[in-house]
């Protein structure tokens, strides 16, 4: 959808801002570019909507080279949102939200209907948010109103230039995941700048890092993580990148472990002498239908006799996690629940469980596979033991 072909930009004094870049973003991506302050990232991105022009290289948009097109033309086919929102002041929001679909022609009731629509969108109630000035809204507030206005007109791609830099951390992560949440239904071409790699890897399809001028490596949140293309990148991307890609790796009925198993209804003395048999010190206890009751030790059953069925032993089972969760969420149960061990569920159905040693391996296995382009000393492997 929008291609760079060896673009360049050297400004007229001379300091090259962008060297040679070549890639491309495909229709409905988020591309996030991130990278240290003065690497080119808004030089990148002011290009595509031809606000710069490079000084080498073309910029294709869905096939079609946007030097020939107009840029008026150009900019209302592209979304832009900036930290500085850069609402008109003595406008109503909704009036600012309805900016460009008024420039381009559209009748005003039309246009205002356009704009109370995408506040809703953005979660802005337009009958409370809509006839107030932008100082009566909080800067999340304003960020949210930039992201609706940039949607007014439906442009099929959006340029955003660390377009939550400017709200706290707690705000800062609402409206990411409003985004995320948002782009999945619009699924827009976005090319996302940011200097923060956490947003980056939480934002992105595929993460374009930055060094100076040129892209070091463009690849999945996970492939980037698991395995920097340059030591500058390893080093960007930081020493908790292990930690960063549990986030980001998906729990697979691989890395599960098929647990000791008794059934709701079993009778007590037959789930112990199973359970002896096999060596077990717990199970888990499933219902009728497969799904995941509790749990049972087998010091419970030993102690309970003769009598009952294992369901009246159950124990609350809280540690669990739906199948394809991050890692990170695996582990963050295992320490909230002080369990040694995490039932992982689809739907109501376990699929086996997860223990601090497999899920080590899987973290432990995708590094080893993927040390390839970094020399070995250079690379810091981090584990959940380090953490
Ligand atoms: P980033 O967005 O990654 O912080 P920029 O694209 O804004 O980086 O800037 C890249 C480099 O180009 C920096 O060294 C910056 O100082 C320089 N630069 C940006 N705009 C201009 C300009 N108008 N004239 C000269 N140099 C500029
Ligand atoms: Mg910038």
């Amino acid at each position: 959808m929008i291609r760079f072909e060896q673009v360049s930009k050297v400004y007229p004094d001379g300091t090259t801002a962008v060297d040679d870049l070549s890639f491309e973003v495909a229709e409905g991506e988020l591309v996030t570019l991130v990278g240290p302050s003065g690497c080119g990232k808004t030089t990148t991105m002011m290009m595509v909507n031809r606000l710069i022009e490079p000084s080498g290289g073309r910029i294709l948009m869905a096939g079609e080279d946007i030097s020939r097109i107009d840029p008026v033309k150009l900019r209302r086919r592209i979304g832009y949102v900036i930290q500085q929102v850069g609402l008109f002041p003595h406008r109503t929001i909704l009036d600012n939200t309805a900016t460009v679909p008024f420039l381009t022609g559209w009748k005003k009731q039309k246009a205002r209907a356009r704009a109370a629509e995408l506040l809703d969108l953005v979660g802005l109630d337009p009958s409370v948010y809509g006839s107030r000035y932008p100082e009566q809204l909080s800067g999340g507030q304003r960020q949210r109103v930039g992201v609706a206005r940039a949607l007014a007109a439906d442009p099929p791609v959006l340029l955003m230039d660390e377009p939550f830099g400017a709200v706290d951390p707690v705000v800062r992560e609402r409206l990411q995941d409003e985004f995320l949440s948002l782009q999945a239904t619009v699924r827009k071409t976005v090319l996302l700048v940011t200097h923060d790699m956490e947003e980056a890897v939480r934002m992105g399809d595929r993460i374009a890092v930055y060094g100076q001028g040129r892209i070091e490596q463009l690849d999945t949140p996970a492939a980037v993580l698991g395995a920097p293309a340059t030591p500058y990148v390893a080093q960007f991307v930081g020493a908790d990148r292990g930690l960063k890609r549990l986030s980001v790796t998906a729990i697979e009925p691989d890395d599960l472990e098929e647990p000791p198993i008794a059934r709701i209804g079993e009778p007590v003395a037959a789930a112990a002498a199973r359970l002896r048999a096999e060596d077990a010190r717990w199970a888990v206890v499933l219902g009728e239908r497969g799904e995941l009751h509790g749990w049972v030790s087998a010091e419970d059953l030993h102690l309970a006799g003769e009598e009952g069925t294992v369901g009246d032993l159950a124990r609350r089972m809280d540690a669990w996690v739906p199948v394809g969760a991050p890692l990170k969420h695996a582990f963050s149960e295992m320490l909230q629940w002080d369990a040694g061990w995490v039932a992982v569920l689809d739907g109501a159905r376990l699929v086996g469980v997860l223990t601090p040693v497999k899920l080590h391996e899987a973290l432990r296995r995708s590094v080893d596979a993927d040390v390839k382009g970094v020399p070995r000393d250079e690379v810091q492997f981090d584990s959940v033991a380090d953490a």
